[in-house]
């Protein structure tokens, strides 16, 4: 929920692998017409592999992103838990890749085989799009390899499980449905094949048998009565059995070698090695959040739900390396202080407590994998209200993405593409570097659940896109009150608004599934029914008048937080649906401007800590 994704957020509009839909109406129909024709039937056409031509379109617009921090300041035995911290990395990129789509492991081993000089291109292709299905120049999902199309609910469902079936067994069946709608488990079907799978796998590993007390049994009792309609949920630590408790061993050995130089440190990582194999992550947050490190940090674990785009409920894998910088973190959080002020201000009437002393550290990324994958400027975690009711939440700041200045390089152009020159001038790093700061900063204000007490989760799948557009909205509304402390200078202040409005630009229509593009066109549409914008059809040039600025910010804000409290997951579609218009005698030309700037639409993400040890 609380993971800012570069191309939603900073200058480049950007597409990333991660988080995107596919086609469901044309997966949907395909598993229909599998279902329901007989043999006798017309096969659908097979899927298949891109033309040559269809992957060099995406490669020629792809930039490489080289991240090579230094690590001459670590330890030895920092050092080593770099080397098994990037082990667990690389089995967490793989359960990844296997959550998305069920054919992504052989297809990956078989492009990997090849030599030929498109096989390697469609090789780049995939770790592009961390699997087999790419998103096209014009924004859609397809397979781009001879697999079939990925249903919304990936392969952390049964692949052929619809919303219907699934609703209407949690309708039947409403003491399941905590467990089948839990962050961390995979739903299966009750065949005989799998839940002998699933039992040989506990007896494998008597740990994850004791960390899951009546699992056994449950799956027992299931195997007297195998049917395929009945629909059980599986822990990711026996989903991915294997993987955790090769993980698990990792983490004790990365915790074994830095226990003297950073024990809190040590601590988390041993916490968190449990927790993968009991899929209960309060001890490993706990010590997260509440522990201070030296010199590394690391996100570690399923956390973010981007990719169930059945449910939006599933976590998927993913982990972030990180080196911590000591100075400009100490700095930022003396400047942190006094948040509760600003808490008090928003535009709403319950009141709570805000941690004073946010754990906000500034980190150059050495690697990052799976989920977290791609040109994340910050993070936010953890997800759960009862987590950051009790222990706040982190947020990492990733300094050698947000500063990277072959990123930034462009920035003004796409900005001038858009804005009128006298104007275009107005964005400065400073402006994306605090929006991002306060973007984050955001999620931790406003209501944490909503007015009757229940998780913002309630309100489904337009919870997350809700939740990025409270924290945007916070970043702009608390910026005057930050300018009259004399955090922020004239310049910045403006600064930071001209990155605002940056942020709302869309280089293509987006899709209603992603969260990030259709909030960020909705404060678009905002500004321009609020006058902040202004749009000459004659130039297709945006003009901003500053002094609406911050009253247009502050009502949306109170209408998003006022949906937030409702919890009603209709009221927030039609919300959603009213903003997130598009007209392309509008929106379509200010894009086709900003894409006529564009050299590259996507970023592929490589580390220098991968490439100097073995894979
Ligand atoms: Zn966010």
């Amino acid at each position: 929920m609380k993971l800012m994704k570069l191309p939603m957020n900073f200058p480049g509009r950007f597409q990333t692998a991660a988080g995107s839909r596919i086609g469901v109406g044309a997966a949907l129909l395909l598993l229909l017409v599998v279902m329901l024709a007989p043999a006798t039937a017309q096969a659908p056409p097979a899927p298949r592999e891109w033309s040559p031509a269809q992957v060099r379109a995406i490669l020629d617009k792809t930039q490489t992103i080289r991240l090579a921090p230094s690590l001459a300041h670590l330890s030895p035995g920092e050092r080593i838990a770099v080397t098994r911290l990037l082990e667990v990395g690389r089995i967490f990129q793989d359960v990844y890749e296997q959550q998305r789509h069920r054919a992504a492991l052989t297809a990956r081993a078989a492009l990997s085989r090849r030599t030929d000089t498109q096989g390697r291109a469609l090789y780049t292709l995939y770790r592009l799009n961390q699997g087999p299905i790419a998103t096209t120049l014009e924004n859609k999902r397809e397979p781009a390899l001879a697999v079939p199309d990925a249903p919304p609910g990936k392969n952390v469902y049964p692949w052929d499980l619809t919303k219907a079936e699934l609703d209407a067994f949690l309708a039947a069946h409403p003491n399941e449905r905590a467990r089948l709608t839990d962050l961390r488990s995979v739903v299966r079907r009750a065949e005989m094949a799998v839940l002998k799978r699933d039992l040989a796998k506990l007896r494998q590993y008597p740990a994850i048998d004791a960390l899951h007390p009546g699992l056994r049994a449950r799956l027992q009792g299931l195997a007297r009565r195998p049917n395929r309609a009945t629909l059980y949920a599986a822990p990711y630590s026996l989903a991915y059995a294997d993987e955790m408790v090769r993980s698990h061993g990792l983490l004790n050995e990365a915790a074994d070698a830095v226990a003297g130089s950073d024990p809190q440190f040590a601590r988390y990582l041993r916490n968190r090695a449990r927790d993968l194999l009991s899929d209960d992550y309060e001890s490993g947050d706990a010590a997260w959040l509440k522990g201070r490190f030296k010199n590394l940090n690391a996100q570690i674990g399923a956390y973010e739900t981007y990719d169930d785009e059945l449910l939006g409920t599933r976590a998927f894998y993913g982990l972030s390396l990180l080196a911590t910088r000591t100075r400009e973190s100490a700095e930022l959080r003396e400047a942190m202080k006094g948040i509760q002020a600003l808490e008090d201000m928003l535009p709403y009437e319950r009141r709570r407590r805000v941690m004073e002393d946010i754990p906000v550290g500034v980190y150059d990324v050495v690697a990052d994998f799976g989920q977290t994958r791609g040109g994340n400027t910050a993070t936010n975690l953890p997800n759960e209200a009862y987590l950051v009711e009790r222990y706040g939440s982190i947020i990492l700041l990733r300094a050698n993405i947000m500063r990277n200045p072959d990123i930034f390089r462009g920035s003004g152009d796409i900005y001038g593409a858009a804005v009128v020159p006298n104007q275009a001038a107005h964005l400065t790093p400073d402006g994306n570097f605090y929006r991002t700061l306060w973007h984050e900063v955001g999620h931790y204000l406003g209501p944490d659940v909503t007015a009757s007490g229940q998780a913002l989760d309630v309100i489904g799948a337009d919870a997350n896109l809700l939740e990025e557009l409270k924290a945007d909205l916070v970043s702009l509304f608390v910026a005057k009150e930050l300018r009259r402390r004399g955090y922020y200078s004239e310049d910045q202040l403006r600064s930071l608004y001209a990155s605002g409005i940056l942020r709302t630009l869309q280089n293509n229509k987006p899709r209603r599934e992603q969260p990030y593009n259709m909030m960020q066109l909705m404060q678009w549409n905002w500004f321009l029914d609020r006058k902040v914008l202004a749009f000459d059809p004659s130039s297709a040039k945006l003009s901003i008048d500053y002094d609406r600025y911050h009253e247009a910010v502050r009502d949306l804000l109170k209408q998003v937080i006022a949906i937030q409290e409702a919890g009603d997951a209709s009221v927030a579609s039609a919300f959603v649906d009213r903003w997130g218009k598009w007209d392309e005698a509008l929106h379509g030309k200010v894009a086709a401007n900003i894409r006529a700037q564009q050299r590259y639409r996507f970023r592929l993400f490589e580390y220098a800590a991968l490439s100097s040890s073995p894979s």
